[in-house]
């Protein structure tokens, strides 16, 4: 048999033949080659747009003239600014390349043939992934409906029914991506003390910084000691501006983070994303403003898009899902031609609908004005 007749997929675990890989945001320079688009602005992949923090940068660059060596494989002082952070102990915390790795690293340690993880439909990408990347069983939950205040948001009530003896892992986004949708204090908290004690409660809060700030949201990991099988997922991709570096984080009790760590590559997290990590957690002004710009640029698209006619759901992230109907990829493609990048959302089974994060002002009323273009003159 020559190579060329294998059947690769075939050869490959079950869970991976049945995979659909993840779609990012469009890069920009995507858009430049394959639209000949020069003047480009990306409100596709809830990018922090005021960017990094000048102390974060700065850390960045020193570290980078220690490349040649290896990382700080237990990256003590991140771990230990953190650990203050949270006021909890270092022996809490993984380390990811960005919250995704922290994701996978818990399906690893925890899901495989026979097991289950349950999420709500319309949540975070990832999810699915990992858990079929594990070859594990995804026990998908109904979301509520298009009436309800926190429309195709995580319906808590429909994931707890499908919690079973199988089940080890639940993941809720808090607010979820792509909907922005969110659970309140109340409700998250007596869902996780009716989750068997067993079972891995995953609170990704990616979006805690704004979410705090737009919705009141919880901080699930003031309940650590309570619940030992809980685990929090944060991130620096989103409002700390450093996506690019991938640092994220999971705190969970420490027998669970002791298996995480496991699993997880010695040096997963690199040497420059730890130092401008560390400096970007002191720089609390930056962080403030990044905040304060969210907020108000987030109320002020919402209304704008409403006025427009559309129906926008409710955001307590940096982002906004919004229905255009059936002209969905028509209004997709005219942004394109007009050098603005959101993300359609098909693949969450949104398929009339658009992401847009919130930018700078005057992106976002490039994007509103350009929306609106498209929308009274249709092609
Ligand atoms: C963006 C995002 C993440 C993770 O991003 P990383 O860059 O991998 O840290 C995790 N969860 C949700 C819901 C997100 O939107």
């Amino acid at each position: 048999m020559s190579m060329s007749e294998v059947d690769w997929a075939r050869r490959a675990v079950p869970g991976v033949q049945a995979l659909a890989p993840y779609e990012p945001g469009k890069p920009i320079a995507e858009l430049r080659r394959e639209y000949g688009v020069t003047d480009i602005i990306k409100l596709a992949s809830n990018e922090s747009p005021l960017g990094p923090s000048p102390q974060a940068l700065t850390a960045a660059r020193e570290a980078a003239a220690e490349v040649h060596r290896y990382p700080d494989g237990n990256a003590f002082e991140l771990k230990a600014r953190l650990a203050a952070r949270h006021g909890v102990g270092a022996e809490r915390i993984t380390l990811g390349n960005g919250s995704n790795d922290v994701l996978a690293l818990i399906a690893q340690a925890f899901l495989g043939p026979e097991r289950e993880a349950v999420f709500s439909r319309h949540a975070f990408a990832v999810y699915p992934i990992v858990t079929q990347a594990a070859g594990a069983v995804a026990r998908v939950a109904p979301a509520h409906g298009a009436d309800s205040d926190q429309p195709y948001g995580h319906d808590l009530a429909a994931m707890q029914r499908l919690i079973s003896g199988r089940t080890r892992v639940v993941f809720i986004a808090n607010p979820n991506n792509p909907t922005g949708t969110w659970v309140g204090e109340d409700a998250l908290r007596a869902f996780i003390e009716q989750v068997p004690g067993d079972v891995l409660v995953v609170v990704d809060e990616a979006y805690f910084e704004y979410a705090r700030d737009l919705a009141g949201l919880p901080d699930a990991s003031r309940w650590l000691d309570e619940f030992p099988n809980l685990v929090v997922t944060r991130t620096f991709s989103k409002c700390y501006g450093l996506a690019g570096l991938r640092v994220g984080y999971a705190l969970s009790s420490p027998p669970v983070a002791e298996l995480l760590n496991r699993v997880r590559q010695p040096f997963n997290c690199n040497a420059v994303a730890q130092a401008a990590a560390g400096a970007a957690l002191d720089d609390e002004a930056h962080l403030a403003r990044a905040i304060a710009l969210n907020t108000e640029q987030l109320r002020l698209m919402e209304a704008e898009l409403r006025q427009l006619g559309l129906t926008v759901l409710p955001s307590a992230g940096n982002f906004l899902c919004f229905d255009v109907g059936g002209g969905a990829a028509s209004v997709n493609e005219g942004l394109l031609r007009a050098g603005v990048i959101v993300r359609p959302v098909g693949g969450y089974e949104l398929p009339g609908f658009l992401r847009v994060s919130v930018g700078l002002p005057e992106e976002n009323r490039r994007f509103l004005d350009t929306l609106e273009r498209l929308i009274s003159a249709p092609a």
